[in-house]
């Protein structure tokens, strides 16, 4: 979780040198040429955090995704999505899967940099997704969302040409500098990566 670092997207500077000359009408939409706003993952739900949550961005063309970063949310699923679109918070992720049944939502465009690491080069190189649970509550690991998450994981990794491995998919707690402990010592790693290579 950090702050947002003012970014001017290159569509955005030509935007604003363009506007002297260009009738306002005729401008693109904010987002037109870059991605459509909607889900990555056709078996997400968009549920869209609030714009000054994230970084947009054109990725893979403005920066090379090679990560995955792994969340747990210690916090209710519901309750992230609250978050997110919440503007104060300054905070989102890629995707959030729920707990009990592995109902996911994606809250942020791949291409654009959600803030998730809270370190602004794993920011750019990554795609966030959080788990509904709590690290010291194992219960909330269920099967669903090991396997819904894996395929989310496994459809990004393609998506991206992201290693299948632990050094591609890391924690939170992998990243450097961070003081968050998640997903925690109930994650179950060797499962979790079996199942990615498994689809
Ligand atoms: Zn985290």
């Amino acid at each position: 979780m950090e702050r947002a670092r003012p970014h001017l997207s290159r569509r955005r500077i030509l935007q604003g040198t363009a506007l002297a000359a260009v009738p306002y009408a005729l401008l693109p939409e904010r987002r037109a040429g870059a991605h459509i706003p909607g889900p990555d993952h056709p078996l997400a739900e968009w549920r869209p955090a609030n714009p000054a949550n994230y970084t947009e961005a054109n990725r893979p063309a403005s920066h090379a995704v090679d990560r995955v970063i792994i969340h747990v949310t210690q916090t209710t699923y519901l309750n992230t999505l609250f978050v997110f679109e919440n503007p104060r918070k300054k905070v989102s992720a890629h995707y959030v899967v729920r707990s009990a049944d592995g109902h996911t939502s994606q809250c942020v465009p791949e291409a654009d940099i959600a803030w998730h690491a809270g370190d602004w080069d794993h920011n750019l190189r990554s795609i966030g997704i959080e788990h509904e649970g709590w690290v010291d509550r194992p219960g909330y690991f269920t099967d669903v969302m090991y396997e819904t998450s894996a395929r989310l994981t496994a459809a990004i990794c393609a998506r991206h040409g992201i290693p299948k491995d632990r050094a591609h998919i890391i924690g939170h707690h992998e990243v450097p500098g961070t003081d968050h402990t998640d997903p925690g010592p109930h994650w179950d790693w060797t499962r979790y990566i079996r199942l990615v290579n498994a689809v």
